[in-house]
């Protein structure tokens, strides 16, 4: 899957980055926003010996805008590129949410047109398709500019300050701080109430609106479906514009398998030149779940041999025929037994290990300058072969 993933975002010029996994608490804390699920309680963050305030990163996107501005790489013209590797959250376990998982991120640095919006999501319908996914729905918004979505803040405010009998206590401490993230609250008792509350669409400024448009409107051309969902805000405080996510409901609640969106005032507020960026991350167990649930595998095996070697210089012409099968038929898989067994139980492992052929090698087969191979997979008799001919009969039969 990931080697799938991988040629797919080299495909669309994306390079590959490695960032640590270690950052400090700040680069965390200014890019997320102080009140989201992640910086209120799911984060990993100790003092190193040195004093120095440290976090597992949660998320991807922040060690990106930390390394493009070190490094003032934006200064070069547009930047694609993507990540890939563990993620940590001190969240509840259960299938489809981990406290280490893995993620694959795509950032762009200097775009603000809608064309790489709407390339994100081409790039992403083209993976599903690779991958064998059905039934993948994408959700998308607009959250508009901040200017807008401070006054819709307000709007939202005093919303649901006249129904705080029915908000939880995560929301009625959200009504104060940051009331958007009530709408992404997933507690069902207040569905109807967040349903019902006023909408960002209806509120975007001009400019937000017409880049929405132009994004749905590429959408339509390439004939990808979407729903626009007025409630998605994300639970990260840096978006602007465009938001996404891509949804199963095969998976329960776990459901987003990628989501991301724009965060045009991210690399400025963390301390660089203003600088657009838009992006999303996939988390790939819950990629994997899905893959199982809809179909059986990626791809076929490569062919597959154990190697039985009975005495010593059979040992030695094993190594040998191991080394040449490796070097001439790279793709397939050699097992050359290590437990020197009988012949009864290297042959017992053998089967046990799934393999496509045997390959027997004995006192006889070492007298006679031969070697036996046994089909371990339906029909097909044991055959000899000479010892200087069978990697020209592998490359026949493999
Ligand atoms: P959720 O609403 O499910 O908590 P999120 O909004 O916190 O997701 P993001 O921060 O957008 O998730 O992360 C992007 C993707 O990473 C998610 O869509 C999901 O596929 C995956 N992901 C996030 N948290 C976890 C986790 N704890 N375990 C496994 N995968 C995860
Ligand atoms: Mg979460």
């Amino acid at each position: 899957m990931e080697e799938i993933i991988n040629k797919l975002l080299v495909s669309y010029g994306y390079k590959h980055i490695r960032t640590p996994i270690v950052e400090k608490t700040e680069t965390f804390t200014r890019a997320i926003g102080a009140v989201t699920d992640i910086v209120e309680k799911e984060m990993y963050t100790w003092q190193d010996l040195g004093g120095d305030m440290l976090t597992l990163r949660p998320e991807g996107t922040a060690g990106c805008v930390r390394m493009m501005i070190e490094h003032n790489l934006p200064r070069e013209g547009v930047q694609k590129v993507f990540y890939q590797g563990p993620m940590f959250r001190h969240e509840r376990p259960q299938k489809g949410r981990y406290r280490q998982f893995h993620q694959v991120g795509v950032e762009i640095f200097g775009a603000t047109d809608a064309k790489i919006d709407a390339e994100l999501i081409a790039m992403t319908a083209q993976l599903w398709e690779r991958l064998g996914l059905k039934n993948v729905i994408l959700e998308v918004n607009s959250l508009g500019s901040n200017e807008t979505r401070a006054s819709y803040r307000k709007l939202l405010h005093s919303y649901f300050s006249q129904h705080k009998d029915q908000l939880d206590e995560d929301s009625l401490r959200r009504l104060e701080t940051n009331p958007l993230r009530i709408l992404d609250s997933k507690n069902i008792d207040m569905a109807t109430l967040i349903a019902n509350a006023p909408k960002m669409i209806d509120h975007l400024d001009e400019a937000s609106a017409e880049h929405f448009k132009e994004f749905t409107s590429l959408l339509d051309c390439l004939n990808i479906d979407y729903i626009v969902n007025p409630r998605l805000v994300r639970g990260l405080d840096y978006y602007n514009r465009t938001v996404f996510e891509w949804i199963s409901s095969d998976l329960g609640a776990q459901g987003t398998i990628c989501a991301g969106g724009r965060y045009d005032g991210l690399v400025e507020q963390m301390g660089g030149k203003p600088t657009p960026g838009v992006g999303f991350a996939m988390g790939l167990e819950r990629l994997m779940l899905l893959i199982s649930e809809q179909h059986d595998s990626l791809t076929q095996d490569p062919p597959s041999i154990y190697f039985v070697a009975l005495g010593s210089d059979a040992k030695k012409a094993s190594m040998k025929i191991c080394r040449e099968i490796h070097s001439t038929l790279p793709e397939v898989i050699v097992l050359n037994d290590i437990t020197i067994g009988s012949l009864k139980s290297q042959m017992k492992k053998a089967d046990k290990s799934n393999s496509d052929f045997a390959l027997i090698l004995g006192e006889e087969e070492i007298q006679a300058n031969q070697i036996s191979i046994k089909p371990l997979k339906g029909q097909g008799e044991q055959q000899l072969i000479s010892l200087e001919g069978i990697i020209a009969h592998l490359q026949e039969i493999l």
